[in-house]
C-alpha cells in the first residue's frame, strides 16, 4: 500500500506531540503522519517545569494536568542549606505517561498515528521522503525528525546528566510534600552529584540520584542509588525512571532539507537538562505559516544567544571544576532574586535578571571562566 502524506512526523515524544497539538488546530486541512517505535507510552518520565508570571502557562496552553504543585525548593551542601518560598512562582511536575498520552488525545484524531512502527531507513526519492515499513509505503516532501542524534553536539566541554530515580512509598510519614529537593549535592572531586526529591506526599516521593558528568555510567549511579535508599529503611517501591541527557552546546542546524525537533535541535537547556518550557517557547513563536517544504527555516529552533552564552559559562565550571559546582548553585539561590532565578530557569529572563544571575554567581570562580 502506497500513501502520499503533507508532512510525516517521527517520534511521538514530548516536542512531537506538542508541537502536533497546537498545528493541527491551525491546519486542519494537511494529511500527517506520525510514526513512534514504541507500543505504548511507558510509566518512566516525569517532566517538572517552573511556573508563574511572564512564563507560558502549560496547563492553559495544552490542557494538560499536573500531578503536583509546590510553592518552595530547597538546596543543600555540606551544613549549609536554602530554602526558598517561591510565590508568585511555582514548580510543577507532570506525570510523563498520563501527559503523552494526553498530547496524543488532542490531536490524535486529526492525523493518521501508527505505533510499533520503528523507522530504520528514510530514503529520498526526488523531491519525497520515503519511508517503508511492511508492506505499507509513506512518503511526503516534508519530514519532521524528533529522533536523538548524539552527533549533533559540540565535543568540546561535553557533559551528560545522568540519572536514576525511584518513587517509594515508606510505611510513616517522612517526607515534607510542601518543599522540592532541588539538589541535595554530595561531596564529589570528578563529578557533580546531587539527590533530588519530589515529594507527592508525606509517604510517596519520587527521590532521584543525579550526576552531571563527562562519562556517567547508568548502572553505577543505580547502585549509588540503591545504597542512598537504605537510609530509608523499608518503602515499597512504586516504579523508576532513568535517563542521560546531553548538557551542550548544539552544532545549530540552519541548512538540511528536513525539520528536527526536540534534544537534537537543541530544545534541550544545556545548563539543565529541562525541554519542555523551551519546546513550548518555540511552539508559540510559531506563526501561523503551513509547514511545508519551502519555509523549514522558520520552523527551525533557534537558541537564545544570551542565554546559551550564560549556560556555556555554567558548563565551563561544571566541566572544569565540578568541585565548585556546589557552591555556583548555591550562591545563585541564596544571592539572587528568586524570580530572576525562575525566569532564567525557564527560558524567559529579562536583561535585569541576566545581571542579577551573574551577579550572585561567585566571583572568583565566574571571572575566570568568563573569559576563558
Ligand atoms: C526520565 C526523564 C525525565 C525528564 N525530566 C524532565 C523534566 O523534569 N523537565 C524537563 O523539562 N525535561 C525533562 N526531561 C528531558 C526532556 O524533556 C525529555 O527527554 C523529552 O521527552 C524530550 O523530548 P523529545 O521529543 O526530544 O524526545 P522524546 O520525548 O524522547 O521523543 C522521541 C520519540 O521518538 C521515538 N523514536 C525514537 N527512535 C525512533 C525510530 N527509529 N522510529 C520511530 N520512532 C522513534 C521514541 O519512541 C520517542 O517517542 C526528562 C527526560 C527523561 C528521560
Amino acid at each position: 500500500m502506497k500513501e502520499k502524506f503533507d508532512i510525516i512526523v517521527i517520534g511521538a515524544g514530548l516536542s512531537s506531540l506538542m508541537f502536533l497539538v497546537k498545528y493541527v488546530k491551525k491546519h486542519p486541512q494537511q494529511k500527517i503522519l506520525l510514526l513512534d517505535k514504541d507500543h505504548d507510552k511507558k510509566n518512566d518520565q516525569t517532566f517538572c517545569v517552573w511556573q508563574g508570571p511572564d512564563i507560558i502557562n502549560l496547563t492553559e496552553e495544552f490542557d494538560i494536568q499536573p500531578k503536583k504543585v509546590w510553592g518552595k525548593i530547597m538546596l543543600d551542601f555540606q551544613n549549609r542549606s536554602i530554602k526558598k518560598v517561591m510565590s508568585p512562582y511555582n514548580y510543577k511536575a507532570y506525570d510523563g505517561k498520563k501527559t503523552l498520552s494526553s498530547l496524543l488525545r488532542s490531536c490524535k484524531k486529526n492525523i493518521t498515528y501508527k505505533n510499533n512502527c520503528e523507522v530504520v531507513q528514510v530514503k529520498k526519492n526526488g523531491l519525497f521522503y520515503v519511508i517503508t515499513k511492511d508492506s505499507s509505503v509513506y512518503s511526503s516532501q516534508t519530514l519532521v525528525d524528533s529522533r536523538h542524534y548524539h552527533n549533533t553536539y559540540d565535543s568540546k566541554e561535553m557533559l551528560y546528566q545522568a540519572f536514576y530515580g525511584s518513587e517509594v512509598e515508606m510505611p510513616t510519614n517522612t517526607f515534607d510534600e510542601t518543599t522540592v529537593t532541588l539538589m541535595s549535592f554530595k561531596e564529589n572531586k570528578n563529578d557533580i552529584e546531587f539527590t533530588y526529591i519530589l515529594p507527592y506526599t508525606k509517604k510517596i516521593a519520587l527521590i532521584e540520584t543525579t550526576f552531571f558528568a563527562k562519562n556517567p555510567n547508568i548502572n553505577d549511579i543505580k547502585l549509588k542509588h540503591e545504597e542512598k535508599l537504605k537510609q530509608y529503611g523499608k518503602y515499597t517501591l512504586l516504579r523508576s525512571e532513568e535517563g542521560i541527557l546531553p548538557m551542550g552546546n548544539i552544532k545549530t542546524d540552519k541548512e538540511g532539507s528536513y525539520l528536527k525537533i526536540g534534544i537534537s535541535a537543541g530544545m534541550i537547556r544545556p545548563s539543565s537538562g529541562y525541554s519542555m518550557i523551551r519546546i513550548a517557547n518555540w511552539i508559540n513563536q510559531i506563526e501561523d505559516t503551513e509547514l511545508n517544504q519551502q519555509n523549514l527555516s522558520k520552523f527551525r529552533f533557534k537558541s537564545p544567544w544570551l542565554l546559551n552564552w550564560l549556560d556555556k559559562q555554567f558548563l565551563k565550571v561544571c566541566f572544569y571544576r565540578p568541585e565548585m559546582a556546589p557552591e555556583l548553585f548555591m550562591s545563585l539561590f541564596s544571592k539572587a532574586k528568586i524570580g530572576s532565578v525562575v525566569r532564567f530557569m525557564a527560558d524567559k529572563p529579562t536583561i535585569n535578571d541576566v545581571i542579577a544571575v551573574i551577579q550572585a554567581l561567585p566571583k572568583k570562580i565566574m571571572i575566570k571562566y568568563l573569559i576563558k
